[in-house]
């Protein structure tokens, strides 16, 4: 029904006795319960709290996604709703972004489009802390494009390669945590490359930092990476038996840790067989997942290799009855591997020298090739993929849409080496987004000959810097610390650090803080005062995590290997190569720079997840856990860049075409200039002179209320 100034919705409503009534409501009351669907819309928009409460209006009532301007802001359900068929993927096709409720699909067929039309790449940056829904919204991104997007004839096939390789890189690459039960343990970047007609035809994916030290220790109710339950789960007994492998997770040292066998909502077994499907969709051979799950066994039997202490200091193998086995997975020298296991090899001076090393050592060791031989065969794993994603010669590319799911700013209670290096990518992340957003703003009204107001914000480049820059930055007094002759550890790091750096407006730590920061400083902490808020971290394992080295013998070892992936995980060149590798921190950095340029040339659309509670429970929306993020994500500042300018902005033409009729003015159509009818549209639709600006050849409209569909309304129902 619609009267003359209001609209109403009509629908059905079904209370708990099961009773069914015709409900009226107004669109204004409406808009009550279930907020604005886009935060612009907000008329206290400098509140937080108004903008939570917006957050958990929406939430309570099943809008998970709201925008700001073009970001999409998403608070994860943590239930399965019904929004994401086959049908409401038609909803989407081709309808522009403000004229249907936000929904993660109009963000890609946004995308899409923009790809199409203007030919230009395009990103979509997914941020948020673990747990918010980055992983899944990437994953129906995916299958957004599989499943709208025209088929390549010669690669009919690809859409789905790219929707299996989830499976393979999850079972890989995540782990239950303390905060998600199929938590990302890397940072995956994807490139999506379409044909002239907008056919997907190729794939690549780009990995960042898994954290390996998952593979020898986890925190007390967290997993290792699944694929180890699901091998024992799912592997059927000959399996087993050929891999030596007992089905019970706790017999495993490398699996007990955690005292966390299984996790209600996985089913290993399950997932088992889909992990087995996806590879041999992927193209896997045969004789490949055969080695691949000849490593994975070999690092559970690494695990359980242990040492004694003989009477002169030496170590040896107490388990030397499993070492045949191992050896074998491995596709190594039992007794070489043993021995270099329980010895380093040293040159000095051109002579090599043999000395054996003391339990601690050896332990450590023994870590260290789990770790490494873990970590390499991911990244074997990837580059597999990528070979099976690869273009074919008989495709040409034409664009590409880039996918990033990558760790959000992390603080937890004891922040480390990975805390440090995943807050630096969300630097470096936020960097980019003032780059990419406040320009491609600017560069839109200047084309448009609107006259604009700069907003003041924070850079924070002088962040970056501080962690980055040659010879004066973190990870270069870090490297240096690292390389230095003589005795170094993590309080010589801190020390150092405290020497360049004090002084700094965002480096404190306790000598420098002189009792004047509000919380209380351990004295092995330095403090980051970053974009997104303080953090400390703890440098105690700082220097072994950065140098994460491997005993030159044991990779001797290693590059003899008959496994094929071993062998190709472990080359013989850098055994020969007596330079030293880029460390750790270094590495990462410098593939972030790589990342940085990759987006740099595209345009970017950003998802925003957020976590509403610790619990992973439906419909809890927990207001304080909310507001932290709603910070650390810097989305009143978002907002308050986005109001500064122009929400809405659309061609003469399109908003004519759409519009018309609601003008008699207009309707049926209009025969002057462009502009002028534009004008009289806007005018009658009640837009006072301030609020809208008409540029070259589009209007923009600073807050566009009633332009906005009251979808919502109808959909929470
Ligand atoms: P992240 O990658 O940000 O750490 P995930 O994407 O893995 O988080 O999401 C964590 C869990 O939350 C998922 O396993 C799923 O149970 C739930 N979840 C996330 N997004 C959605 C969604 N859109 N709908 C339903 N459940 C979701
Ligand atoms: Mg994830």
């Amino acid at each position: 029904i619609a009267a003359k100034t209001q609209f109403f919705f009509l629908f059905f409503e079904v209370d708990v006795q099961g009773r069914v009534r015709l409900v009226m409501e107004s669109a204004l009351t409406a808009r009550d319960r279930v907020g604005v669907q886009d935060f612009v819309l907000l008329e206290n928009y400098n509140s937080e709290a108004a903008f939570i409460e917006n957050l958990r209006r929406r939430f309570k009532e099943n809008l998970i996604y709201t925008y700001i301007g073009s970001v999409l802001v998403s608070v994860n359900p943590y239930k399965d709703l019904e929004i994401y068929s086959k049908q409401q993927m038609e909803r989407y096709r081709g309808v522009s972004f403000y004229e249907i409720s936000p929904h993660i699909y109009a963000l890609s067929d946004n995308a899409y489009r923009a790809m199409r039309t203007e030919r230009k790449d395009q990103c979509i940056l997914i941020s948020g802390e673990s747990g918010a829904g980055k992983t899944e919204a990437s994953k129906k991104i995916l299958l957004y494009y599989a499943v709208t997007c025209p088929a390549n004839d010669h690669m009919a096939a690809l859409g789905e390669q790219l929707l299996q390789s989830n499976p393979v890189l999850e079972a890989f690459g995540n782990a239950k945590t303390l905060r998600n039960d199929n938590s990302s343990r890397f940072g995956k970047y994807m490139d999506v490359q379409f044909d002239f007609r907008g056919a997907p035809v190729g794939g690549h994916i780009l990995n960042y930092l898994l954290e390996k030290s998952r593979v020898v220790h986890q925190n007390h109710g967290e997993r290792n990476f699944h694929i180890f339950y699901q091998l024992l789960d799912g592997g059927d007994d000959d399996l087993l038996h050929k891999l030596g492998l007992e089905r019970n997770p706790q017999k495993f040292q490398y699996l007990v840790k955690g005292n966390c066998p299984r996790v209600s909502s996985i089913s290993d077994k399950n997932n088992w067989k889909v992990v087995m499907k996806a590879l041999s969709v992927i193209g896997f051979t045969e004789e490949e997942v055969q080695n691949l799950l000849n490593v994975i066994a070999s690092v559970l039997h690494l695990g359980n290799t242990q040492f004694g202490e003989g009477e002169e200091g030496e170590t040896f193998i107490t388990t030397e009855t499993q070492m045949p086995n191992l050896a074998e997975l491995l596709g190594v020298d039992g007794s070489a591997l043993g021995n270099a296991l329980t010895h380093k090899k040293l040159t000095a001076k051109g002579e090599e020298m043999i000395t054996p090393l003391n339990f601690e050592q050896a332990v450590s060791a023994r870590d260290a090739l789990a770790k490494a031989v873990y970590g390499r065969t991911f990244t074997w794993l990837v580059e597999k993929i990528n070979q099976s994603l690869a273009l074919k010669v008989h495709t040409m590319p034409s664009s590409v849409i880039g996918l990033l799911d990558i760790y959000g700013f992390e603080v937890l209670q004891h922040n480390s080496f990975e805390q440090f290096c995943i807050n630096y990518c969300n630097e470096k992340l936020q960097q980019l987004f003032i780059e990419l957003t406040l320009r491609s703003e600017q560069e839109e009204y200047e084309t448009e000959g609107i006259a604009w107001e700069t907003v003041q914000y924070f850079d924070n480049k002088i962040i970056c810097d501080l962690i980055e820059e040659k010879h004066k930055g973190i990870i270069s007094i870090l490297d240096e610390e690292c390389l230095r002759p003589g005795e170094t550890c993590d309080v010589s790091f801190l020390e150092k650090l405290e020497d360049t750096l004090g002084g700094h407006p965002h480096f404190v730590t306790h000598k420098l803080a002189n009792g004047k920061t509000r919380r209380v400083m351990n004295r092995e902490e330095f403090r980051l005062l970053h974009y997104a808020g303080e953090v400390n971290y703890n440098v105690n394992g700082f220097l072994e995590k950065n140098n994460d080295l491997l005993n030159r013998n044991l990779k001797e070892v290693m590059c003899q290997s008959d496994n094929q992936i071993v062998s190709q995980c472990f080359r013989r060149e850098e055994v020969m190569d007596q330079k030293r590798p880029e460390m750790a921190a270094t590495q990462f950095k410098n593939s972030l720079m790589k990342l940085m340029e990759i987006l740099m040339s595209k345009e970017p659309s950003y998802v925003r997840c957020i976590k509403p509670n610790d619990g992973k429970q439906a419909g809890k929306f927990d207001e304080v856990l909310v507001r932290h993020q709603v910070k650390y994500l810097g989305l009143m500042e978002n907002l308050r860049v986005r109001r500064a300018g122009f929400a809405y902005r659309r061609r003469f033409e399109a908003f004519l075409q759409r519009y018309k009729p609601l003008c008699p003015d207009t309707w049926p159509n209009w025969h002057g200039r462009l502009a002028d009818g534009v004008s009289l549209l806007v005018n009658h639709l009640g837009y006072k002179p301030e609020e809208y600006k008409l540029g070259r050849s589009k209007i923009f409209i600073r807050f566009p209320r009633t332009l906005f569909n009251t979808e919502d309304a109808l959909e929470a129902k």
